[in-house]
Order: structure tokens, then C-alpha cells, then sequence
């Protein structure tokens, strides 16, 4: 073994998600922030660039942006953190849209444009209940008329990020849709208006009916073109990300054997136990141990024992063929079975989010685009959110 598995990127998937989104939204700002939620900034970036109708990209920190510009990205680029002070002169050298929520960088950034003779797009986020980035809704106006006295800033969009939009009771997401309503016709009165107002993420994109949001003409989705969705629905998605691991070693031990670490497991028969080739290092958690499953032959088996740094074990009693050597199917499908990051996320109680963007520091990934009918993938519903 070379590494640990491998993942495969099926960017067919990726671009029927994207056609998903597409169906009600005309410009898409693709969010690719943590590597592309760890399918891989890079290419999901090009294979998005050949999409007409993404609008514009979104990551979290500098260095994804440049990343992505170094890659020969063109795309326009949010960079949703702000612009600190030092990043300045490299967030203009690239070409970055800073998202802008105080004064102070909305100054030095003006200041800068102006000593060198440029300008540029910004977006402002403010803050309509998040407690998180953001002006506050009443500090806004005058932050939005400050921007637009600056040298040099064009104020292209203006966003807010909901809370709860995954939730079941969806009455604070639509409180904070109006007070951003709200604040856009405020603008709008005042000669203000802002081209791209946005604040729908995948949950928000999959219930806008429900929340009863009028116009929404830049979205803002990450994990549902990735295949899922928090909050469930999604059923129209494909999941993008396959994990797959190797088959190490199988054994057969009597009744009473302790699996692993710890012990945490005894066989309660004679057991077929296989040793696959990932572990927590690959971002499989360790809270997985004894809660896992994976998928052999096409079935569905349990996690046995703890799982260990680089490898974790598998009970393939009800799977006689398999063999050493064999892949197994870590996260995705495999014939008709399949094992989801929202299942496992659930298993171990954490989100669909966190189980991708751990997956892969050491898994060297590839990139394939398969057909929606190859048994490989899940059955390709009409689109219902
Ligand atoms: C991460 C992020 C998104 C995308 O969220 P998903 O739930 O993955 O769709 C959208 N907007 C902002 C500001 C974000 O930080």
C-alpha cells in the first residue's frame, strides 16, 4: 500500500448539483472554501469555470484565494473573512473581493487604492443575527455610505449569513431575511442600491420557499454541490466524494477475542475480521470506533474496535469473497449500498461539514466524472428541494 485509500471526485456529480442550483438561480457564487470542503479547491474551481453559471467563488482565507489564482483561476473571488491590514496590497495584486464589516479596513483599503490608482469590488456583510461577521444592521447605512465616499470601492454586494436555516422551525432565519430586506430598501431609498444582495446558503437555497424569500438573485451554496444537504432534503443531489480504502489483512478469531485499542470490542462469535487502510489521521474520527460502517462486497458492515491512527477493523463474517487486497467503500456507494458523510456524521454526532473537510489530508485524490445511471451513483430523481 502506497497510502491509506484513495477518493474519488466525480465531478459529473459536482455538475448536476451545480445544474440543481441552477434550475432557480441565475448567478451562483460556488462555495469552495476548506479545499473545496475537501474535494479540492483547485479543481473544483475549473471544473465549476467550465460551467457558465457560476458567478463567482467564495473561501475563507487568503491563501485560497491565491491558491486558486496561482491555478490560473479567473473567476471573480469572495474572500468572506475581511481584508486585514497586512493582506492588503496581495488581496488587490489578485484581485480578490474583500467582504468588509468595519470602518478601519474600509479606510485602509481606500487609502491604498488611491496611493496606487486602483479600484475594486467589495461586498459588506452585516449582521442580522448571526453573531458572528457583520456590521450591525443599524451601523450599516452609514458603513455602506462611507464605502461608497472611498476612493476607488465599488460596492458590488452586500450579504448576511442566516443561523438557523437548517432548522426545523425556520422563524429566526425569516426574522433575519427581513431585518436584511429591510436594510436594502432602506438603501435603495436613501440612492444607495446595491447590485447583489445574498444571503442564502444550502439550506437557506433548499427552503426558500418555505422561508418565503422574495428576491434572491446571487446564492451562496457549499455543501449541497458537494451532494448534501443539513437539515435533510436533497434528494435530487449526488453525492460527489468517494472514499475508499484497502483491505490490509483478514483474520479469523474464536468467540471472546478482543479487537484493538482498549478492547472495546470482543467477538461474540467466530469472526471474519478485516484490517482497512484508514484511520483518524485520514479524518476517519475516532469517535466512528464501534459506530462505523463501511462498505464490503457491496454490503454494509460494522466498525469493530477502536479506530487507530492509520487503520481501522471491520467484522466481514457475512462477506466470505473478500479479500486482501480488496477496496473496500469508506464513504459513498457501492452497487446499491450506500454509506453517507450525513450518516456517519450522524453516527458520531457531528455534521455532513466537519466529516468531508476532515477526509483526505493523506488520501490522494482522483478525479473521474461518471454517468448518473453507472450503479456507482445514486439514483438521479427530477429536481425537488
Ligand atoms: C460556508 C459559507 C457558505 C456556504 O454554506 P453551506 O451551508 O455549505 O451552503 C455560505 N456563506 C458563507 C458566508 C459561508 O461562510
Amino acid at each position: 500500500m502506497r497510502s491509506a485509500g484513495k477518493i474519488e471526485i466525480d465531478l459529473a456529480a459536482l455538475s448536476h448539483n451545480l445544474r440543481q442550483v441552477r434550475i432557480r438561480h441565475k448567478n451562483i457564487l460556488a462555495v469552495v472554501k476548506a479545499d473545496a470542503y475537501g474535494h479540492g479547491a483547485v479543481e473544483v474551481a475549473r471544473a465549476l469555470t467550465r460551467d457558465a453559471g457560476v458567478f463567482m467563488l467564495g473561501v475563507a482565507y487568503l491563501d485560497e484565494a491565491i491558491s486558486l489564482r496561482s491555478a490560473g483561476v479567473a473567476l471573480p473571488i469572495l474572500l468572506m473573512t475581511g481584508a486585514p491590514a497586512d493582506q492588503i496590497p496581495e488581496i488587490v495584486h489578485h484581485r480578490i473581493t474583500p467582504v468588509l464589516f468595519d470602518a478601519q479596513s474600509l479606510t485602509l483599503l481606500g487609502q491604498y487604492l488611491e496611493t496606487h490608482r486602483q479600484t475594486m469590488n467589495v461586498h459588506i456583510k452585516v449582521d442580522t443575527g448571526m453573531g458572528r461577521l457583520g456590521v450591525s444592521v443599524a451601523d450599516a447605512p452609514d458603513l455602506i455610505r462611507k464605502a461608497h465616499a472611498q476612493y476607488g470601492l465599488r460596492v458590488e454586494g452586500l450579504l448576511t449569513h442566516l443561523a438557523d436555516a437548517d432548522l426545523q422551525d425556520l422563524s429566526f432565519a425569516r426574522e433575519q431575511i427581513s431585518r436584511f430586506e429591510g436594510l436594502r430598501s432602506l438603501l435603495a431609498r436613501d440612492g444607495l442600491p446595491i447590485r447583489h444582495c445574498h444571503f442564502a446558503n444550502s439550506a437557506a437555497i433548499m427552503r426558500l420557499d418555505t422561508l418565503g424569500a422574495a428576491d434572491t438573485d446571487l446564492v451562496r451554496p457549499g455543501l449541497m454541490l458537494y451532494g448534501y444537504v443539513s437539515g435533510g432534503g436533497g434528494r435530487s443531489l449526488r453525492p460527489v466524494m468517494r472514499v475508499r480504502a484497502r483491505v490490509l489483512a483478514i483474520r479469523n478469531f474464536p468467540a471472546g477475542t478482543g479487537i484493538g485499542y482498549g478492547h472495546t470490542y470482543t467477538t461474540s462469535r467466530e469472526s471474519r475480521i478485516a484490517v482497512t487502510s484508514i484511520g483518524y489521521a485520514d479524518g476517519y474520527p475516532l469517535a466512528l470506533s464501534n459506530k462505523g460502517v463501511m462498505l464490503a462486497g457491496g454490503r454494509r458492515v460494522p466498525v469493530v474496535g477502536r479506530v487507530c491512527m492509520d487503520m481501522t477493523m471491520i467484522d466481514v463474517t457475512a462477506v466470505p469473497s473478500l479479500q486482501v487486497g480488496d477496496w473496500v467503500t469508506v464513504i459513498g456507494a457501492e452497487g446499491d449500498a450506500f454509506v453517507g458523510a450525513d450518516e456517519l456524521a450522524r453516527l458520531c454526532e457531528t455534521i455532513p461539514y466537519e466529516i468531508l473537510c476532515g477526509v483526505g489530508s493523506r488520501i490522494p485524490r482522483h478525479y473521474v466524472s461518471s454517468s448518473p445511471s453507472s450503479g456507482d451513483s445514486l439514483g438521479d430523481s427530477p429536481a425537488e428541494f
